[in-house]
């Protein structure tokens, strides 16, 4: 209760800021030693809501003059970076990867960078406090160039970090994106990135058949531009056994996070159908997007 409280009582008492402008310094201020870590808030059997979250209504009405403060959660190799950075570019609000954030860091020559190494190669989670820090810092830095909502991706990971986030920003819709599980582990190992431009591609032919009355489903690989097909990498910590690890992680530290945004009626559950061709136009449907249909193509 502790966290959550506090940093309730901090963001009310600043008048809640609405932008991502305003952010950063209170997550700084409640990651001050004073305040302690709790998960006891949680209620996850409260209000199971699995309804679209109210603000669906808003963006329909209003797509493009809002700022959006969303929230991408789904497992490993879900496609989270995918789908968040579509939308960020049909919504015009930056898309902030807390996991790109810790390999800009793993890339630099900074202090922090051995010791994040460590963590990130065994699929452990970088602790709170440094992960808010990198956030708080990107955050700072969008302020300065003028920046106004965003979509987080890969935070928040731990129920922490959720009161926390809650506690300082309006957050108005968490998207819960699910794939099969059979497809996860195969999607992260043919997961490549160029070098050179940072873009992402999937080597991976994702091929279940049907059984048992579940339907089949299949994701085609996502393949390089020539130019890039010379010059993809595959990060360190996308091996089997971590990526079996990071699965584990997120089992038992992120899946609470679902139950703590469900409770709040702000979840927003996406079964993904298969890959980008059968899943985007469903997305932006169930976002209430679909009149951006000419837009979609931008996305991409
Ligand atoms: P994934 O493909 O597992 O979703 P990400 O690219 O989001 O991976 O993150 C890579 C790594 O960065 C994580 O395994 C973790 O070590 C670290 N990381 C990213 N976001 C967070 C966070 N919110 N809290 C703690 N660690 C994080």
């Amino acid at each position: 209760m502790a966290v959550f409280s506090r940093c309730s009582t901090a963001a009310t008492a600043a008048a809640k800021p609405t932008a991502a402008a305003a952010t950063f310094s209170y997550l700084i201020r409640a990651l001050s030693p004073s305040f302690s870590s709790s998960s006891s808030t949680l209620d996850p059997e409260t209000d199971l809501n699995r309804n679209k979250p109210a603000a669906l209504g808003v963006l329909k009405r209003e797509p493009k003059g809002r700022n959006v403060q969303w929230v991408f959660l789904g497992c490993p190799g879900v496609g989270k970076g995918t789908y968040a950075s579509r939308l960020s570019n049909l919504l015009g609000v930056p898309h902030i990867a807390t996991g790109d954030l810790v390999r800009d860091e793993l890339a630099s020559s900074g202090s922090l960078s051995s010791q994040l190494k460590e963590i990130v190669n065994q699929g452990k989670l970088v602790s709170d406090e440094i992960i808010i820090d990198l956030l708080s810092k990107r955050l700072e830095m969008g302020e300065a160039k003028g920046e106004s909502g965003f979509i987080l991706d890969g935070f928040p990971r731990t129920v922490r970090q959720a009161e926390i986030l809650e506690g300082v920003t309006d957050i108005d819709l968490v998207i819960n994106l699910k794939l099969r599980e059979e497809a996860l582990l195969a999607k992260c190992l043919g997961r490549r990135i160029c070098s050179e431009c940072g873009g992402n591609y999937n080597v991976a032919s994702i091929d279940i058949k049907a059984d048992n009355g579940r339907p089949g489903m299949y994701m085609a690989p996502l393949p390089p531009p020539p130019q890039c097909a010379s010059k993809l990498i595959t990060r360190p910590d996308d091996t089997e056994e971590v990526v079996k690890q990071r699965l584990r992680i997120y089992q038992a530290m992120t899946r609470p996070v679902e139950d703590f945004y469900r409770s709040r009626g702000k979840l927003l559950e996406f079964d993904l159908p298969g890959g980008i061709p059968e899943s985007w136009s469903k997305l932006l449907r169930a976002l209430n997007l679909e009149d951006h249909d000419d837009k979609q193509s931008a996305a991409a």
